[in-house]
């Protein structure tokens, strides 16, 4: 079952008719519409507070809609795939959380003495008594010469919804990640061939996939190589590589090409706040921004471990330590799910 935010939204229409005033007015404003976000929204409901949550990109679930591969170490259950896992989280925070959803993309964040002001692109603005960053990880671009040109001309989007379209193709991998092997094992299904370039001297990816994609005869690992160009005319035809510490280039001869080098944070939006040299949020042990009201979780602070658990870890987190410092201050209305017991709990 796939649940659109426009679904969601519907849904949740009959939390919004009980929040009579300050439209745009929330306890907190969560940014992300990941796990990190969908477990922050679940405690919101849970400790009492308002919520609304914002993501861009018209589909709740974050990174979870792209594992196609069982999801087997999250405590409690064991999905066939990341969308599965995702399905339940929205069904649950659905039920329980009371949040709106929005669709937009949040552009920015200041704060003032008594809330936060979330900027929109495009123009709209969220106010909030507090916010909650959890915008996670995109891809990042290798800035290869060709790769801007054969996007659509054999640069492939995805491994995963490619499938059958690689059939008898020979295909290139640049990564040494578990997106990159996990995708490896994925194609080597189809293809005739597949290369696996890493620049280093072993992957980094988990075993089990590492295993899985070693497992097909047509799967090439070719390690201490960098793609040095990608070639072609009106259809990608080649990758050159450079084997590290010696003279030696290759070229391969292929139809289709993947890039899996990593990811970079989706922290852009966030210039007022201090962030790692590599744009990773820094938080405290609650995930407290520099900005007082202004938290932050999940793989957008997590630079070194980024796990779905994690992510939903810091959410409770974050929300309880919300949750102390906003009981302090007057309540910004009735959420759905408040009573007067949570309201006095410490
Ligand atoms: C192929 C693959 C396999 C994986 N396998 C596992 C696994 O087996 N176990 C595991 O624990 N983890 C796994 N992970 C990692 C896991 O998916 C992430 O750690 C987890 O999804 C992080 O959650 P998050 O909420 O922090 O961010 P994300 O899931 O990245 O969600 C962030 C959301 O924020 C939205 N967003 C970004 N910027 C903005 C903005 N400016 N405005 C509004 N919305 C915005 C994005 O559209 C996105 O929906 C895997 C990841 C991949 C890609």
């Amino acid at each position: 079952m796939s649940h659109s935010v426009d679904k969601l939204r519907q849904r949740t229409d009959k939390f919004r008719i009980e929040m009579t005033s300050l439209e745009n007015e929330f306890d907190v404003a969560i940014i992300g519409g990941g796990p990190g976000a969908l477990a922050a929204a679940l405690w919101c409901g849970d400790l009492g507070l308002t919520s609304v949550l914002i993501e861009r990109s018209g589909q709740l679930g974050g990174q979870l809609r792209k594992i196609y591969n069982p999801v087997l170490n999250y405590p409690g259950i064991e999905t066939s795939n990341g969308s599965e896992l995702a399905d339940l989280m929205i069904a649950q925070a659905e039920r329980r959380s009371g949040a709106e959803i929005r669709t937009g993309e949040v552009s920015g964040i200041t704060e003032g003495e008594n809330g936060v002001r979330i900027e929109l692109s495009g123009g709209g603005r969220i106010e909030s008594r507090a916010a909650i960053i959890a915008t996670g990880v995109s891809r990042r671009k290798s800035g290869i010469p060709g790769e801007v040109d054969f996007v659509g001309r054999g640069i492939l989007e995805s491994g995963a919804k490619a499938g059958s379209e690689v059939t008898g193709l020979a295909v290139a991998i640049i990564g040494g990640g578990d997106a990159s092997i996990e995708n490896a094992a994925i194609l080597g299904r189809f293809a005739k061939k597949v290369f696996v370039i890493h620049r280093r001297g072993q992957f980094s990816a988990r075993r089990e996939l590492v295993e899985a994609a070693a497992a097909l005869d047509n799967v090439e690992f070719v390690f201490d190589a960098t793609a040095s160009r990608i070639a072609g005319d009106e259809q990608l035809r080649s990758l050159e590589i450079k084997i590290a510490g010696s003279d030696e280039v290759r070229q391969l001869d292929i139809d289709r090409l993947l890039i899996r080098i990593g990811v970079e944070p989706n922290s852009g939006p966030f210039d007022n706040i201090t962030k790692t040299p590599d744009g990773y949020i820094v938080t405290d042990v609650v995930g407290r921004t520099d900005l007082e009201r202004v938290f932050a979780i999940g793989d957008v602070v997590n630079h070194t471990a980024p796990t779905i658990a994690g992510a939903v870890g810091q959410a409770a987190t974050a929300v309880k330590a919300i949750y102390r410092q906003l009981a302090g201050d007057q309540p910004a209305n009735n959420g759905p799910n408040r009573s007067q017991d949570q309201l006095t709990r410490p």
